[in-house]
């Protein structure tokens, strides 16, 4: 256990998505030492779990510089309350808009669970500041990805842990053609190959398919908002 906090490490929620991969590369270029946390909620399918370990991987063999900065990876279990939470993410219903606004995708309280998970495991190792790729510009309303709700949580942090807490969502204000634009930034086309071959964003869990923005079935609301942000960012 290690209880000095360093304000030069950080911990990377990190899904294996393409939002999660930026917020690791942005990490990796600002921080000494970059830990992940991954979490195993029940999704439906394991394609993200597996894609999380090759775009680490990746990651450390085609960026050598952030491979000596990138530390260790812990993947959590959260089975149960993935049961608790059952949405179409977790179960099997259909993936739909519901009548109070929100896609059946919401998974209620996710981010909240996520973030005071990653911050015990982060006050075991020394790590007081968690890095998330929440975004309220572009996604499909998720109430608990909006700026307001992860200062809040933040604040909860502080104060619970008795300890400096920080989020950093660097993600929070960009669109999805920008986040393909900051991956560019950080890493070069080699990140945007990556992200592209290796990251996995498709609710359905589609890697059959493979589309010039990556793989997926095309038509689910993820795949919809990664494609047309990367016909966006293509364009300009
Ligand atoms: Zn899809």
């Amino acid at each position: 256990m290690n209880t000095s906090v360093s304000s030069r490490a950080a911990l990377v929620l990190f899904s294996g998505g393409q939002d999660s991969t930026t917020c690791l590369a942005w990490a990796l270029t600002r921080y000494d030492r970059v830990e992940t946390v991954g979490f195993d909620y029940g999704q439906r399918h394991g394609v993200e779990l597996i894609a999380r370990q090759h775009v680490r991987r990746n990651l450390q063999k085609i960026f050598p510089h952030w491979a000596a900065r990138l530390g260790d990876d812990l993947m959590v279990n959260l089975s149960g309350y993935g049961a608790l939470a059952e949405s179409a993410l977790t179960g099997d219903a259909e993936i739909r808009m519901q009548e109070n606004g929100l896609p059946s995708t919401f998974v209620p309280g996710r981010n909240l669970v996520f973030l005071t998970i990653a911050s015990a495991h982060g006050y075991r190792r020394g790590m007081d500041t968690l890095v998330g790729g929440m975004c309220q510009t572009d996604h499909s309303g998720y109430p608990d990805c909006r700026e307001d709700t992860i200062k809040a949580q933040a604040l909860a942090l502080k104060l619970g842990l008795d300890r400096p807490a920080q989020i950093k969502t660097p993600l929070m204000h960009l669109t999805k053609a920008e986040i393909w634009m900051l991956a560019h930034a950080l890493g070069g086309q080699a990140l945007i190959d990556l992200i592209v071959e290796h990251s996995h964003t498709c609710y359905r869990g589609e890697r059959d398919v493979r589309h010039d923005w990556g793989y997926g079935c095309g038509t689910c609301p993820a795949c919809q908002l990664r494609k047309n942000g990367w016909r966006e960012w293509r364009m300009t």
